[in-house]
């Protein structure tokens, strides 16, 4: 982001503009989107643009929440949408996706400073185990390699000679896997230790996700949790009896640990192409009220009630300031993403 836009965003923020704009709009739903809670320095070698917020950060976005909003549960928003129960003005929503170890550690305890309750959507097949997510495993191939260039699928080769330029090669190498075909995708994955001569440590995973009796605790403290899938494929590209497969597969076993029945599903990826009215279709026929995208804003409640199978969220990233922040929250963000 240039300082011109910064400057902006500080402007628009400190005058109070971004939240006059909300009161505008009181009849809305903002979801927020995170995916981890944790310090940069923690994890130099691990997927950084899944650090959605330092835990200093995210106290600080927070309270802003908790100023300006009404976090409402996930129960709280299909009590609406089924049997019309009425939602407080401005309600707000948190989430986070994938399920790993900080939710617990970090954003929890910040969460009941706060009394405010989130729902965490679980890729079922890697909690409670030390299987790394691609993004995560290939970020550690990519830092400890002694190498300077990797194969793309499209046969091309991209060099870096930078530790900037090596992250800038590393997303465009993570975002062409999500165009592969998942088995193809899962051959490149598996091929890359030896392609960039990286042997990876035994523990190097070890406690990175969360595991059940975190689940657990987190739920009878009032956390409510969603389905993410059981393996985390774009669902899009896959057939529809592996997506059924894996939006039920996911949704049962975290109904069997914990107890009751999940409504929700958040779609891996979560942009336009990750899904569409089939894959909708299937999460309907699951059982499931509600479906979460990565199609960025705050929403109008209307919207949600015509289309509870495409409810947009604001992704946040550490890279965000307050104001930037507040910025997202506003339906300015709204407007700019149609
Ligand atoms: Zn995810």
């Amino acid at each position: 982001m240039s300082s011109l836009s910064k400057t902006i965003l500080s402007l628009f923020h400190k005058s109070g503009m971004t939240r006059f704009t909300q009161k505008l709009f009181p009849n809305s739903l903002t979801v927020l989107n995170y995916h981890r809670i944790d310090w940069l320095e923690n994890n130099q070698d691990m997927f950084q643009p899944n650090i959605s917020a330092s835990p200093q950060a995210f106290d600080e976005q927070m309270a802003f929440v908790k100023k300006w909003y009404r976090v409402i549960s996930l129960q709280e928003l299909t009590d609406w949408l089924l049997l019309n129960k009425p939602l407080p003005p401005l309600a707000a929503l948190i989430t986070f996706d994938d399920g790993y170890l900080d939710n617990y550690t970090n954003a929890f305890p910040i969460l009941k400073k706060y009394d405010f309750s989130a729902v965490i959507y679980l890729t079922s097949g890697y909690i409670a185990s030390n299987r790394p997510f691609y993004w995560d495993l290939a970020s550690y191939c990519f830092f400890h390699t002694q190498t300077d260039c990797v194969q793309f699928p499209d046969s091309t080769q991209r060099r870096w000679s930078t530790n900037d330029e090596k992250k800038e090669v590393l997303k465009a190498w993570i975002e062409a896997m999500k165009l592969l075909k998942e088995g193809e995708k899962q051959k490149w994955v598996s091929n890359l230790p030896e392609a960039l001569s990286v042997s990876i440590p035994h523990e190097k995973f070890n406690n990175v996700m969360l595991n059940w009796n975190q689940i657990r605790e987190m739920h009878s403290a009032g956390i409510e949790f969603g389905a993410h899938t059981v393996n985390h494929p774009i669902l899009t590209r896959i057939s529809l009896l592996e997506a059924n497969q894996e939006i039920m597969g996911s949704k049962k076993k975290i109904e069997e640990e914990l107890g009751e029945p999940i409504t929700s599903l958040a779609y891996p990826n979560g942009m336009k192409a990750d899904f569409n009215n089939d894959v909708a279709y299937l999460t309907k026929e699951a059982g499931l009220s509600t479906a979460f995208t990565l199609l960025s804003g705050p929403t109008s409640l209307s919207s949600v009630k015509q289309s509870p199978y495409t409810i947009r969220r604001i992704f946040l990233s550490h890279r965000h300031s307050v104001a930037h922040f507040s910025f997202l929250l506003s339906p300015f963000n709204r407007i700019r993403s149609i």
